[in-house]
């Protein structure tokens, strides 16, 4: 009898080597964490943590460059509705239109679509489940997680779940001369 209920795949994600500025300028220092990131390039934007901690505030630290998570519902940006674009809370990077925000009902912002090339997902297999963590292309801050095929009548059917507390909304009024 063939028993399915511990059969489970496990992939060895390895580590790409070929590209040699990686390998001499990451691969040996103490941050380097392997994973199955969509790409091994260094972010354009790298401090030291304790740059991090001084820049950002205690929650935003939290968040963004230790996998935090707000409360649901308690963010700035959950039901907030202005036309503009969302920044990275760290670096500054636009991350996400007004337009591509949609009310999920989560608890957090949500979005269908980030600003073409500004995020970077790795596979999340924290916290028992499986997930897709989202961060800032730029400096690698933690955003959140996309999910994908819930059905929302978007254009991407994909939910980018975003903490409020890593994001800077610049409104269109505010980039007046
Ligand atoms: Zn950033």
């Amino acid at each position: 009898m063939f028993r399915h209920s511990s059969v489970r795949l496990l992939r060895l994600h390895t580590l790409k080597l070929s590209n040699p500025i990686y390998k001499t300028a990451q691969l040996h220092t103490s941050t380097f964490r392997m994973s199955n990131n969509n790409t091994n390039e260094p972010y354009p934007v790298s401090k030291s943590e304790l740059e991090w901690r001084v820049q950002l505030s205690p929650e935003q630290y939290r968040v963004l460059r230790q996998k935090g998570t707000e409360r649901p519902g308690s963010g700035e940006y959950n039901h907030f509705s202005g036309t503009g674009v969302y920044n990275c809370a760290a670096c500054d990077t636009p991350l996400y239109k007004s337009d591509a925000k949609f009310d999920s009902g989560c608890g957090w912002p949500a979005f269908y679509e980030a600003i073409p090339g500004a995020i970077r997902i790795f596979e999340d297999k924290s916290g028992g489940m499986v997930r897709t963590e989202m961060v800032c292309n730029n400096c690698g801050g933690h955003l959140g997680h996309v999910f994908k095929g819930e059905g929302f009548k978007t254009p991407t059917d994909e939910r980018h779940c975003v903490n409020s507390v890593s994001l800077k909304f610049v409104g269109n009024e505010d980039k007046k001369l």
